[in-house]
């Protein structure tokens, strides 16, 4: 089992919610930390609340659709800490709108944030992990990203399109030792509702009773956290019925389709 003492671990979305529940949990055993997102005075708290020396916490706040600043940002971590063994693609966007409403910026913005900040932070990363001959990646999608649901269309199609891309850097970095694990949540209590995006982009601005209901975040980057320590490919978090119906969707896709149309959000 890996273990993360002294590894450099970037996690972007660091913020709230599961990413700082990940950037504790990694805290605990010793890791050396990256933390990003946008508010820089929130990554301030957390790195506060993880009671690791300031040598220790780099705070890099950073829009992750500022795609050019992925390079210089990679560049300044190697520069502090000389490698980087672990990368969170965390950030992420939701969303609270019917396909007939949504501006087509939204959903540039859902793939800008949702997927292509991955893209563009994993090639400013990657180079450096090819050179240690090491590097793990560490991608939060989603049941969203097996499950196309009301309301989500944008948000289901940049959390499908993480597996493929992921599912080929799993396949093109194993001669280098590179790993990658693939996190699909179910309801997990944090605020991804409030700040999911609405028809026009505004932020929806409610908190989903899903969410509300769901499990807690430290429970599930302490999921998380085992799982990439056994070198896991693909995981489910969440309740019975979210984890069910993967399971539904890759053996009984019409039960399944036939259940989403039902489920009419709140
Ligand atoms: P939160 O809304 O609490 O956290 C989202 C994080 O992403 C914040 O730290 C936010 O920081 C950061 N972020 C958003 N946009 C940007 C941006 N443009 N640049 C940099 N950082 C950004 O929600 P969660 O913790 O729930 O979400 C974390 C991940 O988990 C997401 O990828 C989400 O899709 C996924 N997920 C969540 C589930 C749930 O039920 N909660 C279920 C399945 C997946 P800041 O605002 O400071 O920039």
């Amino acid at each position: 089992m890996e273990t993360f003492k002294n590894k450099v671990v970037w996690i972007t979305g660091a913020s709230s919610g599961i990413g700082e529940a990940i950037t504790l949990a990694f805290a605990k055993q010793g890791a050396k930390l990256v933390l990003t997102a946008r508010r820089e005075e929130e990554l301030v708290r957390v790195s506060k609340l993880t009671g690791l020396p300031e040598s220790s916490v780099l705070i890099l706040p950073m829009d992750v659709t500022d795609f050019d600043k992925a390079v210089p940002a990679a560049e300044r971590i190697i520069h502090t800490f000389g490698r980087i063994d672990i990368m969170i693609h965390n950030a992420g966007v939701s969303q609270r709108s019917y396909i007939v409403d949504t501006d087509l910026d939204v959903y540039r913005k859902l793939m800008d944030v949702d997927f292509y900040s991955t893209v563009a932070i994993t090639k400013a990363v990657l180079p450096y992990m090819i050179k240690q001959q090491s590097g793990h990646f560490i991608v939060i999608s989603s049941v969203a990203g097996k499950i196309g649901t009301i309301m989500r269309s944008g948000y289901n199609a940049a959390k499908h399109a993480l597996h493929g891309f992921y599912d080929s850097l799993r396949a093109e970095g194993y001669k280098d030792n590179i790993k990658v694990t693939t996190v699909c949540p179910g309801y997990i209590r944090t605020n991804i509702s409030l700040n999911a995006l609405n028809e026009s982009g505004s932020k929806f601005g409610k908190m989903d009773s899903n969410q509300a209901n769901g499990i807690p975040a430290d429970e599930c980057a302490r999921q998380i956290l085992q799982a990439v320590s056994k070198d896991k490919k693909e995981i489910y978090i969440g309740g019975l019925k979210e984890v069910a119906a993967i399971y539904l969707k890759r053996f009984l896709p019409n039960v399944l389709f036939d259940q989403v149309r039902k489920n009419i959000p709140e």
